[in-house]
């Protein structure tokens, strides 16, 4: 039996000669449209407008949505965390965190990861495969329609490098920010990089105005190299001089993350160097204590995290702490689906 395609890869003009064929009115199409992108169905059955005979035909061909729901896991601080499965068997987490204000979802780009940060949980496994743009934006999707309301907040921080797989991403994104897709601001999009140089001068040519975040975790490209031991990994003054470009072309400020690791990466030193590539390149920074976990690695504890704060604004550094959220449901990506593969729990984040 022939697969079935993934509604959203058809352009208007294939869903609408598609019609033509089954002998609808073109209208149907935009009553499609709306039902993918204004109200996040999941399934045809959804889509009450639309005839049940054509409905039962769009299902005999296409899939509206690319994933199947495996498991939902709602920590205390209200942060949700999806593990999907894909159609070839692989699979995937979203993690959704809710605030009063504004609806973050982080969303993931590939089954696994070919950087192999040493603190990651995606990373162990090494990279499976790219996800399709459907995989990508159904993502967001599925996080409306649980939601009830369209999310405002979209990171690219989830399994996989997102550079490396940046043209699907590309295409994902023009349909989570488009007027025709769902409509989320672009300076609400972030895009979290472990240093892909030539994906970064990508993005710089593209001249989106995505946010840019580089996954720096060390000032030193020795220190970086125990923290992303990969061959995927570029020299930092290249990676530095490409976040420049993109900040010369978009406009946009980069953000510098950086999870802190106890005894590695959090002495005074490592935060007056923080500081300086800051100021030196115009860049914010991001502190994350990294999540408990069961890895070599473990977070500083509370005064110490303070300590580095206090150390990079001392040292004329834009910086803030995120805040670690979904502990309880191990939020940090990768952890949900290597539990459930039985490889193990590492830490951390992707
Ligand atoms: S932290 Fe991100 S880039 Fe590094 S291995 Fe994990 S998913 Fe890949």
């Amino acid at each position: 039996m022939e697969a079935l395609r993934q509604l959203k890869d058809f352009t208007d003009d294939e869903l609408l000669a598609w019609l033509a064929a089954h002998g609808q009115p073109s209208y149907r199409g935009r009553q499609i449209h709306e039902w993918l992108y204004r109200h996040w169905a999941v399934s045809f059955d959804e889509m009450l407008n639309l005839p049940k005979a054509l409905r039962q035909e769009l299902a005999a061909e296409f899939l509206p949505f690319a994933l199947v729901p495996a498991e939902t896991l709602q920590a205390v601080d209200g942060t949700r965390k999806f593990l999907f499965t894909l159609a070839d068997g692989e699979r995937i987490e979203t993690v959704l965190i809710p605030a009063d204000e504004r609806q973050t979802v982080c969303i993931s780009t590939q089954v696994g990861c070919a950087v192999r940060c040493a603190f990651c949980a995606s990373g162990g496994t090494g990279l499976i495969r790219d996800l399709v743009p459907a995989e990508i934006v159904d993502q967001v999707i599925y996080a409306c329609h649980e939601l009830g309301t369209r999310v405002n907040n979209v990171v690219v921080m989830g399994m996989g490098e997102p550079l490396l797989n940046l043209e699907n991403l590309v295409q994902a994104l023009e349909w989570v920010c488009g007027p025709e897709g769902l409509g989320v601001g672009v300076r609400h999009v972030t895009i979290s990089t472990s240093g892909i140089v030539p994906g970064i001068l990508r993005l710089a040519e593209l001249g989106r105005q995505w946010e840019l975040a580089l996954s720096l975790h060390a000032t030193s490209d020795v220190k970086r190299a125990r923290l992303i031991p990969g061959p995927t990994r570029y020299p930092l003054a290249e990676i530095l001089a490409a976040c420049d470009t993109h900040r010369e072309r978009t406009g946009r400020m980069t953000t510098f993350e950086y999870v802190l690791l106890a005894e590695v990466n959090d002495s005074a030193a490592d935060m007056a160097e923080l500081a300086n590539l800051a100021r030196a390149h115009r860049a914010k920074i991001n502190l994350i204590a990294c999540n408990p976990g069961s890895s070599r690695y473990r977070a500083p504890d509370a005064a110490a995290v303070k300590r580095c704060l206090q150390d990079l604004t001392r040292n004329g550094a834009r910086a803030t702490l995120r805040q670690s959220k979904g502990e309880d449901i191990r939020a940090a990506c990768g952890q949900l689906r290597r539990r459930q593969d039985g490889t193990g729990d590492v830490s951390e984040e992707g």
